[in-house]
């Protein structure tokens, strides 16, 4: 699809978005199989359901556009999931591979917050008041996530990884 008009970026973006939702369904209850600390499986699980019903307000976005939302590969996200699945593959102490998905979840979700920004903006430009409102919504969300995943590494996480290595 050739771009000649943010309308067109517009649809791009959400594309873009809603495969990188769907490959996280499918990456975050993995990510939640390999962490130890209950609660960093609990904020993986929690996220799950919260990436649910991200994808469920693209898909209201994509009717009211009346776009099919499918047809597009988030390369970047492919690549996060990728180097977060290289983390728990390896061997280790576990409170260390939980500091390795730790830093591997929150490159995800500053991806999307980039790209929920942006459509957010472009959303406001073009007139769209409730997809706007929507994807405002979802990268509130996706902050929350963020803000939660540095108060675990930083509560528990870390210093348990510190002390691991018994220096
Ligand atoms: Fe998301
Ligand atoms: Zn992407
Ligand atoms: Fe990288
Ligand atoms: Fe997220």
């Amino acid at each position: 699809m050739s771009l000649d008009s943010l309308q067109d970026l517009f649809v791009e973006e959400l594309k873009d978005l809603y495969n990188a939702e769907n490959q996280l369904v499918k990456a975050l209850p993995k990510m939640a199989k390999h962490a130890t600390a209950p609660e960093l499986k609990a904020a993986f699980a929690e996220h799950l359901d919260v990436t649910r019903k991200q994808v469920d307000r693209l898909n209201e976005i994509f009717s009211a556009l009346s776009v099919n939302p499918k047809g597009k590969r988030c390369k970047a996200m492919e690549g996060l999931i990728e180097e977060g699945s290289e983390m728990f593959s390896k061997k280790g102490n576990p409170s260390v591979i939980d500091a390795a998905l730790i830093a591997a979840a929150q490159r995800v979700e500053h991806y999307e917050m980039a790209g929920y920004g942006c459509a957010r903006t472009f959303a406001k430009l073009l007139g769209h008041g409730d997809a706007e409102k929507l994807l405002q919504e979802t990268l509130d969300e996706e902050s929350e996530a963020d803000s939660k995943l540095t108060e675990i590494a930083e509560s528990v996480i870390n210093t348990q990884a510190q002390d691991a290595s018994g220096a």
